[in-house]
């Protein structure tokens, strides 16, 4: 499919010209800015986020293993005496 504007070349699924902003399907363009809205506070958020539920991990998994620990010590005393 070629602009009829300024005539660069697109597939054919194009529905607006991507480089002079011809409208191949009226309104498309407005749909289109408005799907591709950056989404805000995201990368910051999700980093936070990450380092968050890495921490609660690694105190889970700390946790656990002081527990397992535990059993084990008070395992071997009660078996050993
Ligand atoms: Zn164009």
């Amino acid at each position: 499919m070629k602009c009829p504007q300024c005539g660069t070349e697109h597939p054919p699924e194009t529905y607006f010209c991507f480089q002079c902003g011809y409208e191949f399907v009226p309104g498309s363009r407005a749909a289109f800015a408005h799907q591709q809205a950056p989404p805000p506070k995201q990368s910051v958020g999700g980093i936070l986020l990450k380092t968050c539920l890495g921490m609660i991990a690694v105190g889970v998994l700390l946790l656990i293993a002081a527990y397992i620990l535990l059993w084990s010590i008070c395992g071997r005393m009660v078996s050993g005496s």
